[in-house]
Protein backbone atom coordinates (compact mmCIF):
# COMPACT_ATOMS: atom_id res chain seq x y z
CA UNK A 1 0.00 0.00 0.00
CA UNK A 2 1.37 3.15 -0.78
CA UNK A 3 1.32 6.43 2.05
CA UNK A 4 -0.68 9.07 1.50
CA UNK A 5 1.54 11.50 2.14
CA UNK A 6 3.86 10.25 -1.01
CA UNK A 7 3.59 10.85 -4.55
CA UNK A 8 2.32 8.13 -6.90
CA UNK A 9 5.21 8.32 -9.39
CA UNK A 10 5.11 8.08 -13.02
CA UNK A 11 5.64 4.03 -13.69
CA UNK A 12 2.94 3.14 -11.15
CA UNK A 13 -0.25 1.63 -11.63
CA UNK A 14 -3.86 3.38 -11.58
CA UNK A 15 -7.00 1.54 -11.04
CA UNK A 16 -10.15 2.92 -12.50
CA UNK A 17 -13.45 1.88 -11.80
CA UNK A 18 -15.72 2.02 -14.56
CA UNK A 19 -14.93 1.46 -18.55
CA UNK A 20 -16.50 4.15 -20.52
CA UNK A 21 -15.37 7.03 -22.37
CA UNK A 22 -14.14 8.97 -19.39
CA UNK A 23 -12.16 5.89 -17.93
CA UNK A 24 -10.51 5.69 -21.32
CA UNK A 25 -9.79 9.47 -22.23
CA UNK A 26 -8.21 9.27 -18.10
CA UNK A 27 -6.02 5.80 -19.40
CA UNK A 28 -5.03 8.10 -22.72
CA UNK A 29 -3.42 11.33 -20.53
CA UNK A 30 -2.05 9.06 -17.99
CA UNK A 31 -0.15 6.57 -20.78
CA UNK A 32 1.50 9.85 -22.01
CA UNK A 33 2.80 10.30 -18.14
CA UNK A 34 4.10 7.10 -18.07
CA UNK A 35 1.86 5.78 -15.57
CA UNK A 36 -0.32 2.18 -16.39
CA UNK A 37 -3.85 1.76 -15.98
CA UNK A 38 -6.14 -1.01 -15.07
CA UNK A 39 -9.63 -0.74 -15.32
CA UNK A 40 -12.63 -2.62 -13.45
CA UNK A 41 -15.97 -2.89 -14.54
CA UNK A 42 -18.77 -5.72 -15.30
CA UNK A 43 -18.13 -4.97 -19.12
CA UNK A 44 -15.41 -6.27 -21.43
CA UNK A 45 -14.21 -4.82 -24.50
CA UNK A 46 -14.89 -1.33 -22.97
CA UNK A 47 -14.25 1.99 -24.60
CA UNK A 48 -11.29 2.23 -21.17
CA UNK A 49 -10.10 -1.39 -21.73
CA UNK A 50 -8.74 -0.71 -25.53
CA UNK A 51 -6.85 1.49 -24.17
CA UNK A 52 -6.03 0.21 -20.55
CA UNK A 53 -3.18 -1.97 -19.36
CA UNK A 54 -5.41 -4.83 -18.21
CA UNK A 55 -9.05 -4.95 -17.99
CA UNK A 56 -10.75 -6.82 -15.45
CA UNK A 57 -14.51 -7.65 -15.83
CA UNK A 58 -16.47 -7.99 -12.68
CA UNK A 59 -19.21 -6.93 -10.84
CA UNK A 60 -18.98 -4.06 -8.34
CA UNK A 61 -20.76 -6.09 -5.36
CA UNK A 62 -18.03 -9.05 -6.35
CA UNK A 63 -15.61 -7.93 -2.92
CA UNK A 64 -13.06 -10.67 -3.33
CA UNK A 65 -12.78 -9.58 -7.10
CA UNK A 66 -11.96 -6.09 -6.45
CA UNK A 67 -9.58 -6.68 -3.44
CA UNK A 68 -7.53 -9.05 -6.26
CA UNK A 69 -8.00 -5.20 -8.54
CA UNK A 70 -6.84 -3.53 -5.58
CA UNK A 71 -4.25 -5.65 -4.96
CA UNK A 72 -2.24 -4.97 -8.32
CA UNK A 73 -2.44 -1.43 -8.32
CA UNK A 74 -1.42 1.97 -6.54
CA UNK A 75 -4.22 3.79 -6.12
CA UNK A 76 -8.09 3.70 -7.85
CA UNK A 77 -10.08 6.06 -8.67
CA UNK A 78 -13.60 6.30 -10.78
CA UNK A 79 -15.15 7.09 -13.65
CA UNK A 80 -18.70 6.08 -12.38
CA UNK A 81 -19.46 6.65 -9.63
CA UNK A 82 -22.23 4.37 -8.37
CA UNK A 83 -20.43 1.79 -6.61
CA UNK A 84 -21.78 0.96 -3.77
CA UNK A 85 -20.19 1.53 -0.89
CA UNK A 86 -18.99 -1.84 1.11
CA UNK A 87 -17.22 -1.95 -2.38
CA UNK A 88 -15.51 0.70 -2.09
CA UNK A 89 -14.72 0.45 1.19
CA UNK A 90 -13.30 -2.99 0.41
CA UNK A 91 -11.05 -1.50 -1.64
CA UNK A 92 -9.61 1.26 0.43
CA UNK A 93 -8.41 -1.78 2.98
CA UNK A 94 -5.81 -2.27 0.20
CA UNK A 95 -5.26 0.88 -2.04
CA UNK A 96 -5.49 4.13 -1.35
CA UNK A 97 -8.80 5.49 -2.95
CA UNK A 98 -9.60 8.87 -4.32
CA UNK A 99 -11.60 11.00 -4.15
CA UNK A 100 -12.71 9.31 -0.92
CA UNK A 101 -15.96 6.61 -0.50
CA UNK A 102 -17.22 9.50 1.72
CA UNK A 103 -17.54 11.63 -1.44
CA UNK A 104 -19.39 9.08 -3.78
CA UNK A 105 -21.77 8.54 -0.77
CA UNK A 106 -22.61 12.12 -0.80
CA UNK A 107 -22.78 12.45 -4.27
CA UNK A 108 -24.40 8.94 -5.46
CA UNK A 109 -27.80 9.94 -3.73
CA UNK A 110 -29.91 12.78 -4.72
CA UNK A 111 -30.99 13.43 -1.56
CA UNK A 112 -28.02 13.51 0.24
CA UNK A 113 -26.19 15.40 -2.36
CA UNK A 114 -28.82 18.22 -1.92
CA UNK A 115 -29.00 17.80 2.28
CA UNK A 116 -25.10 18.15 1.86
CA UNK A 117 -25.19 21.18 -0.38
CA UNK A 118 -28.13 22.91 1.85
CA UNK A 119 -26.39 22.06 4.96
CA UNK A 120 -22.70 23.82 3.55
CA UNK A 121 -24.95 26.79 2.51
CA UNK A 122 -24.59 26.49 -0.78
CA UNK A 123 -27.62 27.35 -3.13
CA UNK A 124 -30.10 25.26 -4.35
CA UNK A 125 -34.19 25.06 -5.72
CA UNK A 126 -36.22 23.95 -3.22
CA UNK A 127 -36.27 20.31 -3.13
CA UNK A 128 -38.11 17.87 -0.49
CA UNK A 129 -36.86 13.94 -0.12
CA UNK A 130 -39.95 11.58 -1.35
CA UNK A 131 -40.53 8.43 0.14
CA UNK A 132 -44.25 8.02 -0.54
CA UNK A 133 -46.94 9.06 -2.67
CA UNK A 134 -48.43 10.42 0.38
CA UNK A 135 -44.87 12.88 0.77
CA UNK A 136 -45.15 13.63 -3.19
CA UNK A 137 -48.66 15.26 -2.21
CA UNK A 138 -47.42 16.90 0.66
CA UNK A 139 -44.09 18.02 -1.33
CA UNK A 140 -46.30 19.37 -4.60
CA UNK A 141 -48.22 21.90 -2.21
CA UNK A 142 -45.20 23.28 -0.52
CA UNK A 143 -43.07 23.59 -3.62
CA UNK A 144 -45.71 24.09 -6.00
CA UNK A 145 -46.00 23.16 -9.93
CA UNK A 146 -44.46 22.57 -12.43
CA UNK A 147 -41.98 20.17 -10.74
CA UNK A 148 -39.28 17.88 -11.04
CA UNK A 149 -39.24 14.17 -9.31
CA UNK A 150 -36.32 12.49 -9.45
CA UNK A 151 -35.04 8.75 -8.40
CA UNK A 152 -32.60 9.41 -5.29
CA UNK A 153 -30.58 6.91 -7.11
CA UNK A 154 -28.83 5.63 -10.57
CA UNK A 155 -30.35 8.85 -12.24
CA UNK A 156 -27.83 10.35 -15.09
CA UNK A 157 -28.74 12.44 -18.44
CA UNK A 158 -32.82 12.52 -17.45
CA UNK A 159 -33.34 9.66 -17.01
CA UNK A 160 -35.18 8.71 -13.66
CA UNK A 161 -37.29 12.06 -13.97
CA UNK A 162 -40.34 12.58 -14.39
CA UNK A 163 -42.19 16.24 -14.75
CA UNK A 164 -45.10 16.77 -13.16
CA UNK A 165 -47.13 19.97 -14.32
CA UNK A 166 -50.64 18.99 -12.80
CA UNK A 167 -51.74 17.83 -9.53
CA UNK A 168 -53.23 14.59 -11.31
CA UNK A 169 -50.16 13.64 -13.02
CA UNK A 170 -48.41 12.58 -9.59
CA UNK A 171 -49.60 9.13 -9.35
CA UNK A 172 -47.93 8.54 -13.32
CA UNK A 173 -44.96 10.15 -11.81
CA UNK A 174 -44.26 7.91 -8.91
CA UNK A 175 -45.03 5.02 -11.21
CA UNK A 176 -43.07 5.56 -13.74
CA UNK A 177 -40.16 5.95 -11.58
CA UNK A 178 -41.12 2.59 -9.96
CA UNK A 179 -42.20 3.96 -6.62
CA UNK A 180 -38.96 4.12 -5.59
CA UNK A 181 -36.86 7.07 -3.01
CA UNK A 182 -37.06 10.38 -4.46
CA UNK A 183 -36.17 14.09 -4.33
CA UNK A 184 -39.04 16.78 -5.73
CA UNK A 185 -37.32 19.67 -7.11
CA UNK A 186 -39.35 22.47 -7.98
CA UNK A 187 -38.82 23.88 -11.68
CA UNK A 188 -35.84 26.33 -12.23
CA UNK A 189 -36.91 28.48 -15.19
CA UNK A 190 -33.40 28.39 -15.82
CA UNK A 191 -31.36 30.79 -18.27
CA UNK A 192 -28.73 28.64 -19.09
CA UNK A 193 -26.95 25.79 -17.60
CA UNK A 194 -23.34 26.35 -16.37
CA UNK A 195 -20.85 23.99 -14.88
CA UNK A 196 -17.33 24.36 -13.40
CA UNK A 197 -15.01 21.71 -13.84
CA UNK A 198 -12.41 21.62 -10.98
CA UNK A 199 -9.94 19.65 -9.07
CA UNK A 200 -8.45 19.96 -5.24
CA UNK A 201 -4.94 18.58 -4.90
CA UNK A 202 -4.23 16.61 -1.42
CA UNK A 203 -2.66 20.08 -0.41
CA UNK A 204 -6.23 20.84 -0.56
CA UNK A 205 -5.71 23.65 -3.24
CA UNK A 206 -8.35 24.05 -5.96
CA UNK A 207 -7.76 24.67 -9.75
CA UNK A 208 -10.65 25.02 -11.70
CA UNK A 209 -11.23 25.74 -15.56
CA UNK A 210 -13.84 28.78 -15.55
CA UNK A 211 -17.31 28.50 -16.15
CA UNK A 212 -18.77 26.52 -18.84
CA UNK A 213 -21.68 26.62 -20.59
CA UNK A 214 -23.68 23.91 -21.84
CA UNK A 215 -27.24 23.71 -23.87
CA UNK A 216 -28.73 20.17 -23.67
CA UNK A 217 -31.08 18.45 -25.98
CA UNK A 218 -33.52 15.55 -24.93
CA UNK A 219 -31.75 15.79 -21.48
CA UNK A 220 -28.12 14.92 -22.48
CA UNK A 221 -25.52 17.21 -23.07
CA UNK A 222 -25.78 18.43 -26.78
CA UNK A 223 -22.56 21.62 -26.68
CA UNK A 224 -20.53 23.03 -24.19
CA UNK A 225 -19.05 26.19 -25.07
CA UNK A 226 -15.84 28.16 -23.25
CA UNK A 227 -15.50 30.89 -21.97
CA UNK A 228 -19.27 30.43 -20.69
CA UNK A 229 -20.64 33.86 -22.31
CA UNK A 230 -21.91 35.47 -18.90
CA UNK A 231 -21.60 38.58 -17.03
CA UNK A 232 -18.75 38.69 -14.37
CA UNK A 233 -20.95 38.50 -11.48
CA UNK A 234 -22.27 35.15 -12.53
CA UNK A 235 -18.37 33.84 -13.15
CA UNK A 236 -17.69 35.05 -9.67
CA UNK A 237 -20.39 33.34 -7.85
CA UNK A 238 -20.03 30.20 -10.27
CA UNK A 239 -16.25 30.18 -9.53
CA UNK A 240 -17.22 30.53 -5.74
CA UNK A 241 -19.82 28.15 -5.40
CA UNK A 242 -17.56 25.34 -6.97
CA UNK A 243 -14.32 26.27 -4.86
CA UNK A 244 -17.05 25.83 -1.59
CA UNK A 245 -18.77 22.77 -2.71
CA UNK A 246 -14.79 20.82 -3.05
CA UNK A 247 -13.52 22.32 0.00
CA UNK A 248 -16.91 21.34 1.97
CA UNK A 249 -16.71 17.87 0.21
CA UNK A 250 -12.98 17.47 0.91
CA UNK A 251 -12.64 16.17 -2.44
CA UNK A 252 -9.21 15.41 -3.67
CA UNK A 253 -9.58 14.89 -7.33
CA UNK A 254 -12.17 16.31 -10.13
CA UNK A 255 -15.34 16.81 -9.66
CA UNK A 256 -18.29 18.86 -11.60
CA UNK A 257 -20.87 21.50 -10.20
CA UNK A 258 -23.50 21.52 -12.47
CA UNK A 259 -25.30 24.78 -12.07
CA UNK A 260 -28.50 26.52 -13.26
CA UNK A 261 -28.27 30.32 -13.99
CA UNK A 262 -31.52 31.89 -13.42
CA UNK A 263 -33.46 34.60 -15.37
CA UNK A 264 -32.98 36.81 -12.17
CA UNK A 265 -29.57 36.22 -12.44
CA UNK A 266 -29.15 33.90 -9.54
CA UNK A 267 -26.62 30.63 -9.45
CA UNK A 268 -27.97 27.45 -8.25
CA UNK A 269 -26.67 24.27 -7.86
CA UNK A 270 -28.34 21.21 -9.76
CA UNK A 271 -25.54 18.80 -9.57
CA UNK A 272 -22.51 17.28 -8.44
CA UNK A 273 -20.21 14.85 -10.31
CA UNK A 274 -17.23 13.63 -8.28
CA UNK A 275 -15.42 12.77 -11.70
CA UNK A 276 -14.30 14.06 -14.96
CA UNK A 277 -17.43 15.31 -16.78
CA UNK A 278 -18.38 15.82 -20.09
CA UNK A 279 -18.86 19.73 -20.30
CA UNK A 280 -14.79 19.52 -19.50
CA UNK A 281 -13.98 17.14 -22.75
CA UNK A 282 -12.97 20.33 -24.10
CA UNK A 283 -9.85 20.76 -21.63
CA UNK A 284 -8.32 18.52 -23.68
CA UNK A 285 -7.58 20.35 -26.86
CA UNK A 286 -8.18 23.87 -25.17
CA UNK A 287 -6.08 23.93 -21.46
CA UNK A 288 -2.95 24.19 -20.57
CA UNK A 289 -3.74 20.49 -18.81
CA UNK A 290 -6.73 18.48 -19.77
CA UNK A 291 -9.31 17.40 -16.91
CA UNK A 292 -7.81 13.98 -17.24
CA UNK A 293 -4.42 14.86 -16.50
CA UNK A 294 -5.73 16.73 -13.80
CA UNK A 295 -7.36 13.67 -12.15
CA UNK A 296 -4.20 11.95 -12.48
CA UNK A 297 -2.48 14.51 -11.03
CA UNK A 298 -4.93 15.09 -7.69
CA UNK A 299 -5.12 11.39 -7.31
CA UNK A 300 -1.29 10.50 -7.47
CA UNK A 301 -0.85 13.58 -5.43
CA UNK A 302 1.22 15.80 -7.88
CA UNK A 303 0.96 19.42 -8.24
CA UNK A 304 -1.88 20.60 -9.96
CA UNK A 305 -1.37 21.52 -13.49
CA UNK A 306 -2.22 25.27 -15.39
CA UNK A 307 -5.67 25.17 -16.12
CA UNK A 308 -5.43 28.30 -18.64
CA UNK A 309 -7.99 28.28 -21.63
CA UNK A 310 -5.31 28.93 -24.98
CA UNK A 311 -8.49 29.61 -26.50
CA UNK A 312 -11.77 29.80 -26.99
CA UNK A 313 -13.58 26.13 -27.84
CA UNK A 314 -16.85 24.45 -28.02
CA UNK A 315 -17.10 20.46 -27.67
CA UNK A 316 -20.34 19.01 -29.51
CA UNK A 317 -21.48 15.27 -28.39
CA UNK A 318 -21.48 12.75 -31.05
CA UNK A 319 -24.60 10.32 -30.06
CA UNK A 320 -25.21 7.09 -32.16
CA UNK A 321 -28.25 8.79 -33.78
CA UNK A 322 -25.60 10.44 -36.19
CA UNK A 323 -24.75 6.68 -37.67
CA UNK A 324 -28.71 6.38 -38.09
CA UNK A 325 -27.87 6.26 -42.10
CA UNK A 326 -24.53 4.65 -42.00
CA UNK A 327 -21.49 6.00 -40.86
CA UNK A 328 -21.15 9.60 -40.54
CA UNK A 329 -18.69 11.55 -42.93
CA UNK A 330 -15.80 12.06 -41.08
CA UNK A 331 -13.72 13.62 -43.56
CA UNK A 332 -16.37 16.65 -44.50
CA UNK A 333 -16.14 17.64 -40.40
CA UNK A 334 -11.97 16.72 -40.37
CA UNK A 335 -11.94 19.07 -43.09
CA UNK A 336 -12.78 21.95 -41.47
CA UNK A 337 -9.14 24.13 -39.65
CA UNK A 338 -10.19 24.40 -36.12
CA UNK A 339 -11.91 20.80 -35.67
CA UNK A 340 -10.49 17.31 -33.29
CA UNK A 341 -12.68 14.77 -33.75
CA UNK A 342 -12.58 12.06 -30.80
CA UNK A 343 -14.02 8.71 -30.79
CA UNK A 344 -14.73 6.19 -27.90
CA UNK A 345 -14.13 3.03 -30.00
CA UNK A 346 -17.72 1.89 -29.12
CA UNK A 347 -18.95 -0.57 -31.93
CA UNK A 348 -22.78 -0.26 -31.53
CA UNK A 349 -23.96 3.17 -32.27
CA UNK A 350 -27.47 3.35 -30.07
CA UNK A 351 -30.01 6.29 -30.23
CA UNK A 352 -28.82 8.58 -27.40
CA UNK A 353 -25.66 6.29 -26.88
CA UNK A 354 -22.30 9.13 -26.77
CA UNK A 355 -20.09 7.80 -29.06
CA UNK A 356 -17.32 10.91 -29.19
CA UNK A 357 -17.00 14.15 -29.71
CA UNK A 358 -15.96 17.08 -31.75
CA UNK A 359 -13.89 20.25 -30.15
CA UNK A 360 -13.70 23.29 -32.10
CA UNK A 361 -11.46 26.17 -31.34
CA UNK A 362 -12.02 29.36 -32.35
CA UNK A 363 -10.89 33.02 -31.80
CA UNK A 364 -14.53 33.78 -29.95
CA UNK A 365 -16.76 31.80 -27.94
CA UNK A 366 -19.70 32.19 -30.37
CA UNK A 367 -17.21 31.19 -33.15
CA UNK A 368 -16.52 27.98 -31.44
CA UNK A 369 -19.81 26.97 -31.15
CA UNK A 370 -20.78 27.82 -34.47
CA UNK A 371 -17.89 25.60 -36.20
CA UNK A 372 -18.41 22.79 -33.79
CA UNK A 373 -22.20 22.61 -35.16
CA UNK A 374 -21.19 23.15 -38.65
CA UNK A 375 -18.84 20.46 -38.20
CA UNK A 376 -21.54 17.96 -36.76
CA UNK A 377 -23.44 18.79 -39.27
CA UNK A 378 -21.60 17.83 -41.88
CA UNK A 379 -21.03 14.55 -40.64
CA UNK A 380 -24.66 13.62 -41.73
CA UNK A 381 -24.64 15.93 -45.03
CA UNK A 382 -27.31 18.40 -42.92
CA UNK A 383 -27.02 22.00 -42.38
CA UNK A 384 -27.59 23.54 -38.83
CA UNK A 385 -30.46 25.20 -38.61
CA UNK A 386 -30.57 28.69 -37.83
P1 LIG B 1 -30.00 16.10 -14.13
O1 LIG B 1 -29.93 14.64 -14.48
O2 LIG B 1 -30.51 16.38 -12.76
O3 LIG B 1 -28.73 16.84 -14.44
O4 LIG B 1 -31.07 16.74 -15.13
C1 LIG B 1 -30.91 16.68 -16.53
C2 LIG B 1 -31.43 17.95 -17.16
O5 LIG B 1 -32.83 18.13 -16.85
C3 LIG B 1 -30.77 19.21 -16.63
O6 LIG B 1 -29.54 19.45 -17.26
C4 LIG B 1 -31.82 20.26 -16.96
O7 LIG B 1 -31.79 20.58 -18.35
C5 LIG B 1 -33.12 19.52 -16.66
N1 LIG B 1 -33.52 19.76 -15.26
C6 LIG B 1 -33.13 19.03 -14.20
N2 LIG B 1 -33.63 19.53 -13.04
C7 LIG B 1 -34.35 20.60 -13.37
C8 LIG B 1 -35.12 21.55 -12.62
N3 LIG B 1 -35.26 21.47 -11.28
N4 LIG B 1 -35.72 22.54 -13.31
C9 LIG B 1 -35.60 22.64 -14.66
N5 LIG B 1 -34.92 21.79 -15.42
C10 LIG B 1 -34.29 20.77 -14.80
Amino acid sequence: MTSAGRPILPGAVIGVLGSGQLGRMLALAAGRLGYRVHTYSPEGDSPTGHVADVEVVGDYDDLDALRRFADGVDAVTFEFENVPSASVAAIAERALVRPAGSVLHTTQHRGREKDFLARAGLPVAPYALVDSLDDLSAALTRLGRPAILKTASFGYDGKGQARIDQAEDALAAWDRLGRQPAVLEAFVDFERELSVVAARGVDGRVAHYGVIENAHARHILDVSVAPARIPPQVERDALAIARATLEALDVVGVLCVELFLTRDGRVLVNELAPRTHNSGHLTIDACATSQFEQQLRAVCGLPLGATDLVRPAAMANLLGDLWQDGEPRWADALARPGIRLHLYGKRQAKPGRKMGHLTALADTPDDAAALVREARAALTGSHVRA
